[in-house]
């Protein structure tokens, strides 16, 4: 359905040229700040051209983390990014791919809601595209909502999308709508400066299918100068004062301000016709300030499978850096391929200097005997651990050995193994399609009063996100006390173990859920602060960068 809205929401659509990877979600997520700095309510919305229905099926290392909602969604990892810059929940409306839109409308088309049409691109397919839009400006009642369009501008996927939100400035309204590009501004050492012609391509393949953005955003590593940002207006039809620069930085929370103080959020202001008063970023300098003055440093190890791919472990990245920010210590991380902790001496050689030990989760038998390794190492060494997800059922395999079960194991990887002290849940073991059927998304978990979970919560109940298949098989919790492991946090019923620790350690906590999907900047995690603050006062084991040796942890 199309046609005008009554509703006056605002709508900023971020696309992407000349290459992947420029930041777009981290600029979206910026954009979003900077509009709740001035008083108005945002909602954020990926739309991934992929057809895949969700990320749920996918190789990390094809697609980077898989962040999960509180209802439960499997989505694009750039949602993590909404979420903790703007500090609003994202939902199953926040992300739709090609798979998700075919599907529905195929769906329409075998009931018969099209009955005697042809089914196109133009309109059907545009027009559940803009239903999703929709969809999440009414739900969420928000001021602005914010679309970005995964992939770059000329990929053949990414079309019906560009068309849909094309068409959307007619349905709604021009003035209603914003649109920005980014793009890169390369340095070419040769020429000794920076080359325009991959953005003014970029935009000229966007004018082709009639959207003239309004905002370029110039993703480069030194400062555009007035003469490149000249050349780029004249080109792209964009005025000079659009024409942002996206430098390089270290902090990607740096990059409201950056934005701020070229004035993005008046242009799209502007563009909207939304009064620009004064942005109040006062809550998120103050966060900035605290990074800037960290006093101490901690290393903690991060074992893991796809270490070589930051972008698998992001969420898990940011709740570090957020637990540190708490502590006011710095944390750098070591990562660790858990293969290495296979051979002898390994966990010595990676683990030996770590203020910290934390295995995330994780899939498959490959590299599993290492994070095994892992929880001993912390364990026998009295290092911090903290376990989130496959880290709490490696945790729970090596309590379990220690008590003497040598061959304890998961049936993940041995549907016969002797002692499964991880087994399928229940409701699992009817599966049998893989997509979107883990446990997922919020529950409920109750802490034992006195536990290290329920002092770093400082509350007795807590709603945390999941997405396993296996759980911690219950029939053997004496044994896992006699290897030293306690459970002190379960589903309200009792049945689901969702936190273990043990009690006769400096800080040594697992937990079944993924506590890194809802730590932000403005509010880190407190098992995440927690955990940083107790690698960091284990003392002796934080290292100075000078004072780390390389050779041991590799970066
Ligand atoms: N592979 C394990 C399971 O499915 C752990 C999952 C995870 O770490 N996210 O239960």
């Amino acid at each position: 359905m199309t046609g005008h809205q009554k509703d006056n929401t605002r709508y900023i659509f971020v696309t992407g040229g000349v290459i992947s990877s420029l930041g777009k979600g981290i600029a979206s997520a910026s954009l979003g700040r900077l509009m709740i700095s001035h008083g108005l309510d945002v909602a954020m919305l990926k739309l991934d051209p992929y057809i895949n229905v969700d990320p749920g099926t996918m190789n990390p290392y094809q697609h980077g983390e898989v962040y999960v909602t509180d209802d439960g969604a499997e989505t694009d990892l750039d949602l993590g990014h909404y979420e903790r810059f703007t500090d609003r929940p994202t939902s199953k409306l926040s992300n739709a791919t090609t798979g998700m839109v075919y599907g529905a409308v195929i769906e329409k088309e075998r009931r018969g809601d099209y009955l005697g049409g042809t089914v196109q691109v133009i309109p059907h397919i545009t027009d559940e595209i803009k239903s999703r839009v929709r969809k999440l400006a009414s739900a969420s009642g928000a001021d602005v909502v914010i679309v970005e369009i995964g992939g770059t501008v000329g990929d053949i996927e990414g079309q019906p999308f560009l068309e849909a939100i094309r068409q959307f400035a007619l349905d709604v309204g021009r003035n209603r709508c914003a649109y920005l590009h980014l793009t890169l501004v390369p340095y070419i050492p040769g020429a000794g400066e920076l080359k325009t012609k991959p953005t003014q391509h970029s935009v000229r393949e966007l004018r082709a299918i009639g959207i003239q953005p309004d905002v370029l955003i110039c993703r480069t590593d030194r400062a555009l100068t007035d003469s490149t940002r000249h050349k780029i207006a004249l080109f792209t039809n964009v005025v000079p004062e659009a024409v942002v620069e996206a430098a390089d930085t270290d902090n990607i929370y740096e990059i409201p301000l950056h934005f701020r103080r070229q004035n993005l959020d008046g242009l799209i202001l502007e563009r909207l016709g939304l009064p620009a008063g004064e942005a109040d970023l006062g809550a998120w300098e103050e966060m900035l300030e605290r990074g800037r003055n960290l006093t101490g440093e901690v290393d903690i190890a991060v074992v893991g499978k796809y270490t070589g791919l930051r972008d698998s472990y992001k969420s898990i990245i940011e709740a570090l850096t957020h637990g540190g920010l708490a502590s006011g210590v710095k944390v750098n991380i070591a990562w660790v391929e858990s293969t290495d902790l296979e051979s002898e001496g390994g966990g010595e050689k990676y683990l030996g200097e770590a203020g910290g030990i934390l295995v995330p989760g994780g899939f498959g038998e490959r590299g599993i005997e290492g994070k095994v390794n892992a929880a001993r190492y912390a364990r026998e060494h009295n290092i911090p651990y903290f376990g989130i997800c496959l880290g709490l059922q490696v945790a729970a395999i090596e309590a379990a050995r220690a008590a003497g079960l040598a061959e304890a194991y998961s049936v993940e990887f041995d549907v016969d193994c002797p002692h499964p002290v991880i087994c399928l849940m229940d409701e699992q073991k009817k599966v049998t399609r893989m997509g979107g059927t883990m446990r997922l998304g919020a529950y409920p978990c109750v802490l034992t009063p006195g536990s290290r979970a329920a002092q770093a919560y400082g509350v007795g109940e807590v709603s945390e996100r999941h997405r396993h298949r296996y759980e911690l098989n219950t029939e053997y919790a004496e044994v896992l006390a006699e290897g030293g492991l306690v459970v002190t946090g379960a589903s309200p019923d009792g049945l689901l173990p969702e936190v273990v620790e043990v009690p006769e350690h400096p800080w040594f906590v697992a937990v079944q859920f993924h506590p890194e999907l809802k730590s932000r900047p403005l509010a880190p995690h407190p098992l995440f602060a927690a955990f940083v603050a107790a690698a960091y006062a284990t003392g002796g084991r934080a290292f100075s960068p000078s004072e780390r040796s390389a050779s041991k942890i590799p970066s």
